[in-house]
């Protein structure tokens, strides 16, 4: 039997953060919440606190922190507030495992600080990756740390690879006979309506996945595919490839959550329920397998098992995010946080769905797009894009 893991959960109150913790719960022998982190929700992260009762729980705001500490005086939890304490917290030696599950930008320093603390780093927040690709994977090479791919699909290929490859994914797909990974998504719920008809949807329509149920923001990034672009360039670095090596897939079913194609004509596929209760017991446990409260699937009952290839003319944001990796890092950046306020105004009404695509777009036309070295550099990028992008917003509205 293994000593109990002490796990710190970024973005707890998440769609993600709660399934972790309902696999922790399952499996409470093996771990013990350490820390729980999110931005303001304190009704939510009382609950929490006082079912999974951790060391700590940090709040992004101070307004939240003081309200969860009133409602936890009681207990042995010590609350906490703002990003320098999420970064101190993950790094602590008694910490063995962080799940990356804030959303957005936000998640980059404490991930980063997890990766250089050289703990074993569950990576849901793709974003991160996204806006800081090599410099991101460098510090896990040079810390040591061990990363898990969370997002299903890359979990999936992470599944479908050798060993060897799994341990090392620098050695090179080519290496061990790997032609391409295939990268699967749904298309989301817009997939068969009519092309013309896209610029009235609703914010009600556009967050109703037809498979997974999940956050705001991936939600949205799924329906306009924006999901699959991050994805792809989440992939990239991930897999140590290019932008050549890796082909979009759309699957409506979710059942296959992504493949990977081998030289001598196999295709290796993960299956499973839409379910991430299963990438993260993977994670967590990896190499070994743990119950994650998932069924399998019954393959009796499944009517249709359909690919088709993406429509760029349906989905602009996915060719926009594809371009753009094979552009470089700055363009990534760019577009990750052109897309974060663009998803951002159109939750709050203020453009429509086809705008998401005109905001990025623009964002991407109007900035200049130098070499990033640092992280400072990336961090300077993303506040900049994201003034740039609320004018883009505000012009937008205002038409
Ligand atoms: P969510 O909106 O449900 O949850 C986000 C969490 O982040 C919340 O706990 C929130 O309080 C916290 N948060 C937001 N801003 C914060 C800040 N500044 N400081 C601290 N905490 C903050 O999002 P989600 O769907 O759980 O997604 C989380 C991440 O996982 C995203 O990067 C998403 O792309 C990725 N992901 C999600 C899924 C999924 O099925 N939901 C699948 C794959 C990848
Ligand atoms: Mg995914």
């Amino acid at each position: 039997m293994n000593p109990t893991e002490q796990v710190v959960v970024l973005g707890a109150t998440g769609s993600i953060g709660l399934s972790t913790l309902d696999v922790i719960a399952r499996n409470a022998a093996r771990y013990q919440v350490y820390a729980l982190v999110a931005g303001q929700n304190v009704e939510q992260m009382t609950k929490l606190c006082l079912t999974h009762n951790p060391k700590f729980a940090i709040m992004d705001c101070e307004h939240a922190a003081r309200a969860l500490k009133e409602h936890l005086k009681h207990t042995r939890t010590e609350v906490l507030c703002g990003a320098q304490e999420m970064a101190h917290i993950v790094a602590h030696t008694d910490v063995d495992i962080v799940m990356s599950a804030i959303v957005g930008a936000a998640g980059l320093l404490p991930t980063l600080s997890a990766v250089e603390a050289g703990k074993k780093v569950l990576l849901a927040n793709k974003e991160s990756l996204v806006m800081s690709g090599q410099l991101f994977m460098d510090k896990v090479v040079r810390h040591g740390a061990t990363l898990l791919p969370i997002d299903s699909e890359h979990n999936a290929i992470y599944q479908c690879l050798p060993h060897a490859l799994q341990q090392d994914t620098n050695k090179g797909l080519n290496q061990f006979g790997v032609s391409k990974i295939l990268l699967t998504g749904s298309g989301g719920p817009f997939l068969t309506r009519d092309i013309n008809s896209l610029k009235e949807v609703t914010v009600e329509q556009a967050v109703a996945h037809p498979n997974w149920s999940m956050g705001q923001k991936i939600s949205v990034d799924s329906a306009t595919m924006m999901n699959k672009g991050l994805e792809f360039i989440e992939a990239k670095w991930l897999f140590a490839c290019q932008a050549e090596d890796i082909d979009v897939v759309i699957h409506p079913q979710s059942m296959i959550h992504s493949m990977v194609q081998y030289n001598d004509g196999s295709i290796i596929a993960q299956m499973g329920q839409p379910d991430m209760r299963t990438p993260i017991a993977y994670g967590l446990a990896y190499p070994e397998r743990i119950n994650a409260g998932v069924e399998p699937l019954d393959f009796a009952s499944i009517a249709d098992f359909t690919f088709t290839k993406p429509d760029f003319a349906r989905y602009p944001n996915l060719k926009l995010a594809i371009d753009a990796c094979k552009s470089g890092q700055a363009a990534t950046t760019v577009i990750n946080a052109a897309n974060e306020i663009a998803v951002a105004a159109f939750l709050k009404k203020q453009i429509g769905f086809c705008d998401i695509y005109r905001v990025n777009s623009q964002v991407l036309d109007k900035s200049i797009l130098g070499s990033l070295g640092t992280i400072d550099e990336i961090m300077a990028l993303d506040a900049q894009t994201r003034q740039l992008a609320r004018e883009v917003v505000e012009h937008i509205s205002n038409v």
